[in-house]
């Protein structure tokens, strides 16, 4: 009988709970409003031609790199985040090797690192989430190959000082260190100035968040030329559609529409913060676009925030996020929807003060 490898047997499945999604999508940290115009204006330009033909990604990596002040040969284009992730997990980790991450994070690190066959190795985040950079130095080993760190981090928006990973980067050069910038346009702090410096750095960004594209599927993986070269080696030549490689410039060269949109989650953060305080709800400040909540009956939240029309997530059962959503935010109107409804659920199931709507 076909079986197959042992660690694809064991692994866990990651089913996003999309089916439905009807009302305003606050549960996935994407934009809530949608990509820059000038994409949906190539997007209709679009030839026969350019589906036919196989994607030409070299092109637009070195127009990207350009725009980054970095040489091509630093950057792969890649199917998202979760593709670059995945394809760090190919190329450096064998069966047995471990590979580290801090939890509560992302969870697809854990799901591609199993999938390799690597022992993962969690390390809880300190009080309040704070990144345990002692702890990660403490349980590195001869057998260490990866270590992902999302920066800022989901589901709780706090941030590793950029001094703690420039610390691992050094004292561990056999080890990859991903540093995943999804966030990075709602935080603004990078590691990428550093890349120079470390030769076993990567830095990760996507298009899914702030630019509005999850549905094309694009991201990047930035990390030393040769490394790269090996990373090369297990990617597809054609990971990146067509599609997207024609959005991508577009994208890129709108940074207006970014710079508004980031300016709008930031103050939209801020309001549905203070909300919190004022309600007496538990929350950590976030330098992403979501916040992450301690509400108590999470379930019985998300359903009556549902009823209301809005989408949020349900992160009770990450580590150390007993009680907790994580909810995404967008510009004002959508921040004025959000508020309101808190107020009724809060008031529906009793756990607030009230939420104050400025
Ligand atoms: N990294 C982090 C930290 C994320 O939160 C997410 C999306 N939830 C991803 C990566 C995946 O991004 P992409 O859509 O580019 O695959």
């Amino acid at each position: 009988m076909l079986r197959s490898r042992e660690a694809v047997r064991t692994l866990p499945s990651y089913h996003p709970p999309l089916a439905g999604r009807d009302g305003l999508r606050l549960d996935f940290n994407e934009n809530t409003v949608g990509c820059s115009p000038r994409v949906l204006e190539r997007l209709r330009q679009l030839s026969p031609d350019q589906l036919a033909s196989y994607p030409e990604r070299e092109p637009v990596e070195a127009a990207v790199a350009d725009i980054l002040g970095i040489a091509a040969r630093e950057l792969l284009l890649t199917n998202g985040v979760d593709e670059a992730i995945h394809l760090l997990c190919e190329t450096y980790l064998e069966t047995g090797d471990e590979a580290l991450i801090v939890v509560p994070t992302y969870s697809m690190y854990r799901i591609y690192m199993m999938a390799a066959g690597a022992r993962v190795i969690s390390v809880p985040a300190g009080k309040d989430f704070q990144f345990p950079g002692g702890d990660v130095c403490n349980q590195i080993t001869k057998r260490t190959r990866l270590i992902a760190i999302a920066n800022p981090n989901n589901p709780t928006g706090t941030v590793t000082p950029l001094e703690d990973m420039r610390r691992i980067a050094h004292s561990a050069p056999h080890v990859a260190l991903l540093v995943d910038e999804a966030y990075f346009e709602f935080y603004g702090q990078s590691m990428l100035a550093s890349r120079n410096e470390f030769s076993n750095l990567f830095v990760a960004r996507t298009f899914s968040k702030a630019y509005g594209m999850a549905g094309l599927r694009v991201g990047m993986l930035v990390g030393e030329a040769e490394q790269m070269r090996a990373v090369r080696r297990v990617s597809s030549p054609y990971n990146v559609n067509a599609v997207a490689l024609a959005c991508l410039p577009e994208a890129l060269g709108d940074q207006a529409y970014i710079q508004q949109y980031v300016r709008e989650v930031r103050e939209s953060r801020a309001r549905l913060q203070r909300a919190l305080e004022a309600s007496g709800i538990q929350f950590w400040p976030s330098h992403a676009n979501f916040v992450l909540a301690r509400v108590g009956a999470a379930a019985s939240f998300v359903e009556s925030m549902r009823r209301r029309g809005i989408l949020v997530r349900d992160r009770s059962g990450d580590h150390g996020c007993e009680g907790c959503v994580r909810i995404t935010l967008g510009p004002r109107e959508h921040a004025d929807r959000l508020l309101a409804a808190l107020q009724e659920t809060f008031e529906e199931l009793g756990i607030a003060q009230g939420v104050p709507r400025r």
